[in-house]
């Protein structure tokens, strides 16, 4: 599925309207594990934006930060009802050299694997091979100065 944005609140819009169909169980999923949500595209290209809005969509009240500086924030869905526990939003564009190990040295893999988890990662990329086989991949690419194509590939 392809969408095109024309400014960073459309953008945010249809992160939050993924995140709803997410909660609302409109997505295949597997049961035993998290669900990953794996973003790629260059910088500036929009992913933390999209990650405002998701989080919105969650229900998260919380103001999502980059953890471009610190690798990964967790942050609580305040919906008590909700299936889906914590949020998790990771951003490996600071990693460089042997990233699958150092992923797997910190324990990622166990965000990813625990139940009612939803994990954003952005430059996810990096670590395609270690990813579960069910991961939503959404790529983002820069057409004009205020618009974006994202896509989804929910294969
Ligand atoms: P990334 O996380 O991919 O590096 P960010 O979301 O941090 O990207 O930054 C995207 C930048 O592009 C922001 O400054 C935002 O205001 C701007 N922008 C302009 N148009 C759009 C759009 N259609 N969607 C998302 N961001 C946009
Ligand atoms: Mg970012």
């Amino acid at each position: 599925m392809e969408f095109v944005t024309k400014s960073p609140e459309a953008t945010k819009k249809l992160g939050r309207k993924l995140a709803v169909d997410l909660i609302n169980g409109q997505w295949l999923m597997a049961n035993d594990s998290g669900v990953v949500i794996a973003l790629v595209g260059d910088l500036g290209s929009g992913k933390t934006t999209f990650v405002q809005g998701f989080s919105e969509g969650l229900e998260i009240k919380q103001r999502i930060i980059s953890p471009t500086f610190i690798l990964m924030r967790k942050y609580n869905c305040s919906d008590p009802g909700s299936e889906h526990e914590d949020f998790y939003h990771i951003d490996l564009y600071r990693l460089e050299e042997n990233i699958e190990a150092e992923v797997r040295n910190l324990g990622l893999e166990d965000v990813w694997n625990t139940k009612n988890s939803i994990v954003v990662i952005e430059w996810a990329e990096k670590i395609k091979d270690i990813l579960p086989k069910n991961t939503v991949w959404i790529t983002f690419k820069v057409l004009e100065d205020n618009s974006r194509k994202i896509t989804l590939n929910d294969q």
